[in-house]
């Protein structure tokens, strides 16, 4: 579960990156943030993973309420909630099957459930066979599912994905969309940030549009260059189901 209460985000004095956003997330949820450059949406994902911190309002995620949270409860916060970026972010030097054991070797896992979880999330992205290319060997679409691999291999109840498309062709986009999906149903929750609409209407989930750090909508489907439904939206942050 993911509760948001009237976050507000400042980064430094001037400039509202988040206007008292309001919303919720049921476990193993699929929810796209959408919303144009500057709206707010990397900024709701770094909240999450307390990259950064709220200025004001409640954030609860699994039952930890982020006001209580102290800085050695931080990493455990973090093996809970995995992260995929638009740039992949993988070790250049590392092969497909270190890459994604060096996220096991960092929290002192040892080597013989490295050896037997690997593989399995290998076969789960579909590279099996690809496990001792090096990055630069990869097409980006394969790049981007050793970090999704990566990004699950500990189980995390939750994957945020900020653009995880947005360095991908049409085709290889899909791919990617359609392999959290399947992560979704394995029970991850996923939170996707995307600029694409092919994305949207295809994928047909709930979507969370931000604009100038507000929700403006709230609901399945929907167009990302809508007008703002403001209808919808109470003086408070909160939209109306
Ligand atoms: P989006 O992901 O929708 O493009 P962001 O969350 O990155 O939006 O940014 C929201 C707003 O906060 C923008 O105006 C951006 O310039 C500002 N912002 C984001 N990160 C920082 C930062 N580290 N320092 C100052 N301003 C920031």
């Amino acid at each position: 579960m993911i509760l948001l209460d009237r976050v507000s985000k400042k980064y430094g004095k001037k400039g509202v990156a988040l206007d008292k956003v309001s919303f919720f997330i049921e476990p193993k949820e699929f929810v796209v943030l959408v919303g144009s450059s500057g709206a707010g949406k990397s900024t709701i994902l770094k909240l999450l993973t307390r990259e950064e911190k709220e200025t004001s309002g409640k954030i609860v995620v699994g039952g930890v309420d982020y006001s209580d949270l102290k800085e050695k409860d931080i990493p455990l916060l973090r093996r809970k909630i995995g992260t995929v970026f638009q740039d992949f972010k993988l070790l250049p030097k590392r092969t497909v099957f270190e890459n994604i054991a060096f996220a096991m070797e960092i929290v002192g896992m040892g080597k013989k459930e490295i050896e037997n979880t690997v593989p399995k999330v290998i076969d789960l992205v579909g590279l099996t066979g690809k496990e001792k290319h090096y990055p630069d060997q990869l097409s980006g679409g394969e790049q981007q599912r050793v970090a999704i691999a990566r990004a699950v291999v500990r189980q995390p109840k939750i994957l945020v994905a900020d653009e995880p498309t947005g360095n991908l062709d049409p085709k290889h986009s899909w791919d990617i969309v359609q392999l959290l999906e399947k992560i979704n149903k394995h029970g991850t929750t996923v939170i996707m940030t995307t600029h694409n609409q092919d994305i949207l209407n295809k994928l047909n989930r709930r979507v969370i549009k931000l604009d100038h750090g507000r929700v403006v909508s709230d609901k399945v489907g929907g167009n990302i260059s809508d007008d703002v439904d403001y209808d919808s939206v109470g003086s408070d942050g909160r939209v109306a189901a």
